[in-house]
């Protein structure tokens, strides 16, 4: 068979790295594979053919039936803390196929999730379920539309197979794309399992997949530390910036690179409110919204003590290098969610008193329990609701006259201030409820149209269109509150 026809064109950094960090596995061939979702855009940006992708044996590499040539299937090995507690994890039900090199010369992962048991399943089945992986999807594609670093999803198959849950579930497998799997808890695992100089081999692999040009400093092992920083600390702001909750920040779910991995029981917030959490197993709260910057920090703290033998070779050298990197991340992410709430207003320049300003703005929000993306919207196109609790509040009004005292202090004019806030304030995010609807559209009916409908809306977060409107609308208010599983 003639694989390369589909455009796949693997390389396979990861297996060169140390035996500690990976065991070769093959994925667990299926009964009965079905394509339900391509990602085409994404095949084509890849440098897949997407004709030969939808036939029978190029769905088959996505079930795991088949392995394209120049693929070295691995499971990877990682550990990580897991709400707070440290754990040995790995691939537990994901094979790394390989990376892709696109026609551009870019580095791809492509992974199967969901493609049978590694020697990491624990006393897991390998599997995973068709709607959270269609919910990963959904939500992954979404946030990259957003602008916000991302894994990608190129494709969901099912198997043909139940998988047992709480009840039976169809089975299913996504392909997961990302610039790499390599996570905080795989550094976690290096310093604790292996020798010293694989820890230093994995930090060099990460340096040359991610950050090539430090890669001839000196300091580069301290360098590195200072970018993961630096990544994490634009990507949470990212979040903050549009009600996402990644809802399982354990160390093992924060990727080296920046992106947003492991779509589980994460979700967008509608009312704003700090302390919102979605996923059913947070029962104290420890990935709330509000908490999200703080849980960036300690796992940065968890990164930066698997570097220390690498920083210098006195120990309390190390520390201090190490915690000065680490005294940056709370300015950093600071500067980066006042610079998008700025962008938020509408506001250019820089005057003294306006972070309270954002801040008394975020108050009213949360006491009058406002949408959060509609509050921003509802400002960027002046389309204020004189109904709505929060805008007819006096505070509020009170609010709004020195917001528009500053617009009109500033040397940009009006337009230039409502342009900057359209392209930063979304229309749509993947809401709960019309990601549920689609998701039972799909599972329960077959019905995948409800879901390209909503991700045509997606794909498109800024464009205020028409058709955007029926996804901009918050839930009906509801007695029970919106819960996400993990584990699925
Ligand atoms: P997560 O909570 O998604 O970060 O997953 C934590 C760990 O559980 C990872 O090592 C996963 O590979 C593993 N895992 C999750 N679901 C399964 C499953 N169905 N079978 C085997 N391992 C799993
Ligand atoms: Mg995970
Ligand atoms: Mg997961």
């Amino acid at each position: 068979k003639n694989m390369s026809e589909a455009g796949w064109n693997f390389d396979n950094s990861y297996i060169r790295l140390p035996k500690t960090f990976f065991v070769s596995q093959r994925p667990n061939p299926v009964t009965s594979p079905k394509l339900k979702v391509l990602n085409k855009p994404l095949a084509k940006s890849l440098g897949l053919n997407v004709q030969a992708l939808e036939r029978a044996d190029g769905a088959a590499v996505f079930a795991g039936n088949e392995i394209p040539d120049g693929s070295s299937p691995l499971a990877q090995a990682y550990a990580g803390h897991q709400f707070g507690n440290f754990t040995m994890l790995g691939d537990g039900r994901a094979i790394l196929l390989g990376e892709q090199i696109t026609p551009s010369g870019e580095r791809f992962d492509i992974q199967l999730k969901g493609a049978g048991k590694t020697p990491f399943s624990r006393g897991g089945d390998g599997r995973a379920a068709l709607g959270p992986m269609l919910r990963e999807y959904i939500i992954s594609e979404a946030m990259h539309a957003l602008g916000i670093p991302t894994t990608r999803s190129l494709a969901v198959v099912t198997t043909g197979e139940e998988i047992i849950r709480e009840t039976k579930l169809p089975g299913a497998i996504l392909t997961r794309v990302a610039a790499s799997h390599l996570r905080v808890g795989t550094f976690e695992y290096a310093a604790q399992w292996g020798k010293e100089d694989e820890l230093q081999k994995l930090a060099d692999y990460a340096i040359n997949r991610h950050f090539p040009d430090i890669e001839t400093a000196e300091d580069k092992y301290l360098l590195l530390l200072y970018r993961v920083i630096e990544r994490q600390a634009e990507l949470i702001s990212k979040w903050q910036l549009v009600g996402f909750i990644h809802g399982v920040m354990n160390t093992d779910n924060m990727a080296i690179s920046g992106e947003t991995i492991d779509y589980g029981p994460c979700a967008f917030m509608d009312t704003y409110d700090p302390a919102t959490v979605f996923s059913s197993i947070d029962v104290q709260g420890r990935y709330a919204y509000g908490n999200q910057p703080g849980i960036g920090q300690w796992n940065l703290a968890r990164f930066a003590e698997t570097l220390l033998p690498l920083l210098h070779d006195e120990q309390d050298e190390a520390i201090k290098l190490a915690q000065e990197a680490l005294s940056d991340y709370a300015d950093k992410f600071d500067n980066h969610m006042q610079a998008g709430f700025k962008k938020k207003l509408g506001l250019f320049g820089e005057e003294e008193q306006d972070e309270a300003f954002i801040k008394e703005l975020l108050g009213l929000m949360e006491k009058h329990k406002a949408d959060f993306t509609n509050t921003f919207r509802a400002l960027a196109l002046e389309k204020l609701d004189a109904n709505a609790s929060l805008f007819s509040s006096a505070a509020f009004q009170g609010w709004y006259k020195k917001w528009q005292e500053r617009l009109d202090r500033q040397q940009k004019t009006k337009a230039d201030a409502q342009e900057l806030m359209k392209k930063s304030n979304p229309a749509v995010i993947p809401r709960n409820h019309r990601v549920e609807e689609a998701l039972e559209a799909a599972v329960e009916q077959d019905d995948y149209g409800v879901m390209e409908r909503l991700l045509k809306a997606l794909a498109n977060p800024y464009a205020y269109s028409l058709e955007q409107e029926e996804y901009a609308a918050p839930p009906k208010p509801s007695s029970y509150p919106y819960r996400t599983y993990c584990g699925t």
